[in-house]
């Protein structure tokens, strides 16, 4: 798989970046062990860029699938507010990951230019620990056109990560079209540019999955592409696309049969946006926090992208024995 360099800094992703979230205890139900197989199965497939945080909870399946593999790159990034808190957020992951140096560290989670300032001590020691040697690559996470513009504006970043995909789904201030403007301005500035969220968290999974693929992998502004996996079957099918090369009929039927699992993470503050957009009435709240009916879903994915802070995801339903299936 080709290899993008970042900037200067000497760190090389690969086209396709393991998103691990999906792995994590929030969303799967995989014992470790067989995550960390799909991560290596990953590896072996040419995917050598793995994406985390604190709150995916997927740190330790990287240090379990790759403790004796140096030759990986790891995404890694905080919500810090403050100074401290990112000292002590890189700290934890060095010691978490077992490494001297971490490749690529982000700000999390950017909106605004007023979060920025508010959040402006964290940065500060993100570019610290660069100057330190701690960190290779610097940058921001945004799910926003503001972020991605201020990004562009800022001289130390190397890396952006984007929220960009066909419907322009989960962008919170704008369409598809503004994040497009942005990410030219991000490539005029000579940022090297992620796009996360191709599949609006699998909502764009069930009928427009191998379209919304090929439009983040051969968008001439996006250099990489972060894609939550947690099958070997959905990795050989983001290695086909990367590679330009047809789905199987195998494949494409998978896509289509492969049952779904709506889940609302933690963070749902209850403000009831989801709820009304749903055509099989399966979302309800329940002590301040959105609940869904599984069996009324048919994973439309219409509810995910109305809510503003990301808490709804669509990921593969695996019962045990299907566990073995998927996993091969
Ligand atoms: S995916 Fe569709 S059917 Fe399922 S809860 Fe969301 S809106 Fe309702
Ligand atoms: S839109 Fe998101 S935050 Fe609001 S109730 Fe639904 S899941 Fe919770």
């Amino acid at each position: 798989m080709r290899g993008i360099q970042v900037g200067e800094t000497g760190v090389v992703l690969s086209k396709v970046c393991f998103g691990t979230l999906q792995l994590g205890r929030l969303l799967s139900s995989l014992p470790s062990a067989r995550a960390a197989e799909v991560l290596v199965y990953a590896w072996e497939c040419g995917i050598t860029t793995f994406d985390t945080a604190p709150s995916f909870h997927s740190r330790h399946l990287l240090f379990q699938a790759f403790e004796t593999n140096p030759n990986i790159v790891i995404v890694d990034k905080s919500l810090a507010r403050t100074y401290e808190e990112m000292e002590q957020q890189i700290a934890e992951s060095l010691v978490e990951l077992d490494r001297d140096e971490l490749d690529v560290f982000l700000l999390y989670d950017v909106r605004s230019q007023l979060d920025f300032e508010a959040r402006k001590g964290a940065w500060t020691y993100l570019r610290e620990a660069k100057e330190m040697g701690l960190l290779r690559a610097i940058g921001l996470s945004t799910c926003t056109v503001e972020g991605a513009l201020l990004a562009a504006e800022l001289p130390e970043v190397d890396l952006v990560q984007v929220v960009f995909n066909l419907t322009g789904a989960g962008i919170l201030d704008g369409d598809r079209a503004s994040m497009e403007a942005a990410l030219e301005r991000l490539k005029a500035a000579g940022k090297t540019t992620c796009a996360i969220k191709p599949l609006a968290g699998g909502m764009l999974d069930r009928d427009h999955s191998q379209e919304a693929l090929s439009f983040a992998l051969t968008h001439p502004l996006v250099d990489c592409v972060c894609v939550g996996m947690s099958t070997h079957q959905e990795v050989d099918m983001v290695c086909a696309i990367a590679k330009g090369e047809p789905l199987s009929k195998e494949q494409q039927a998978n896509i289509k049969q492969m049952r779904r699992r709506l889940i609302i993470l933690h963070w749902c503050t209850g403000c009831e946006a989801c709820i009304p957009v749903c055509p099989t009435q399966a979302l309800y709240l329940r002590d301040g926090i959105a609940r869904v009916y599984q069996e009324r879903c048919d994973w439309c994915g219409k509810c995910g992208p109305v809510c503003p802070e990301h808490a709804i995801f669509l990921v593969p339903a695996l019962s045990s024995e299907e566990v073995e299936d998927h996993i091969g």
